[in-house]
């Protein structure tokens, strides 16, 4: 049977530090980081995720607002609030969450002021994270990082599959894989003969959006399998991972949810910190 990883401990030792640095943010600058966090109401919107980042938020001392909007906002409607909030003198960071399908996600983050950008998907964030700049880089990454690390594997040498090629997780975790000295295997739904790829991985990333991606006849004895998705079936939440199967298959799994959704809002608020402190 598989460790468990705790999403919820690596988040935990996470926050103290964070909490330090705005304790320290506060007394030397008198600056109280703030977050915007732009939902709007539609099936992608996640409201209960951005209420789960307010919690954190106030835990740590981050000033949120939720900025809760109609499905129907346009570009423009989007573009004239973005503007505000980048001269808002108590507006850090700016969370956009994803939009319903008439917006563009890569398009409405070139909006943000590239200091604000906490999500790291203004294009100079981007391309100073793939030249090697560690400010504002992809929290989602990050926090995936972290959780494989807390395992205490040496990424030195592993060989990792990621399965999945979006801008928010699977692009930007292969570079930091890259940058950890992994030998990194991108695949995506064109991939012919999956099973090929993933049962030669022994650090396997799933983040496709779809439950049961995964069975246990994919994964490689003794791997690390970190399931990314977090998937809606019925009333619960579910990963891309047969986590029934997988488990007894892995050496290393976390739970959905429990997972790297809660080290992913702490990255997303250490970026908030680190903009701050450059405002
Ligand atoms: P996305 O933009 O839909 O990208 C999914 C990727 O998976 C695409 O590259 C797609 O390939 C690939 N894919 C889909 N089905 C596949 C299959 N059967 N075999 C191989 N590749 C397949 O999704 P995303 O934004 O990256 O998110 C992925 C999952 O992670 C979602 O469940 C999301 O909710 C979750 N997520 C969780 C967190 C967290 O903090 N826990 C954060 C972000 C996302 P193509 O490129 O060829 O279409």
């Amino acid at each position: 049977m598989a460790n468990l990883i705790d999403g919820q401990r690596v988040a935990q030792e996470a926050r103290i530090k964070i909490k330090n640095d705005i304790a320290h943010l506060q007394q030397e600058r008198g600056i109280t980081p703030g977050l915007a966090i732009i939902v709007l109401r539609s099936p992608f919107g996640r409201m209960h995720i951005a209420q789960l980042k307010e919690r954190n938020c106030k835990q740590l001392g981050i000033k949120s607002q939720i900025i809760s909007l109609p499905e129907t906002e346009t570009e423009e409607e989007l573009a004239f609030l973005i503007e505000r909030l980048n001269s808002a003198k108590d507006v850090h960071g700016i969370n956009i969450h994803p939009l319903p399908p008439h917006l563009s996600h890569t398009r409405i983050s070139q909006l943000v002021d590239p200091v604000k950008d906490v999500e790291g998907l203004h294009f100079l964030n981007m391309g100073r994270f793939l030249l090697g700049s560690t400010f504002l880089m992809p929290f989602v990454g990050r926090g995936i990082i972290n959780l494989i690390e807390s395992t205490g594997v040496n990424l030195e040498g592993k060989r990792v599959v990621i399965v999945g090629r979006s801008q928010l997780v699977g692009k930007p975790v292969s570079f930091l894989l890259l940058q950890k000295n992994a030998t990194v295997t991108i695949c995506h739904s064109e991939t012919k003969n999956l099973t090929a790829f993933t049962r030669q991985a022994d650090i396997l990333v799933v983040a496709a959006g779809h439950p049961n991606t995964i069975k246990g006849n994919m994964v490689k004895e003794g791997a690390i399998v970190i399931d990314v998705g977090v998937n809606n079936v019925g009333t619960h939440l579910v990963g891309d991972v047969d986590y029934k199967e997988v488990e007894k298959v892995a050496d290393w799994i976390p739970p959905v949810p429990g997972g790297v959704g809660p080290v992913t809002i702490v990255m997303l608020l250490d970026n908030v910190v680190r903009a701050a402190e450059q405002q």
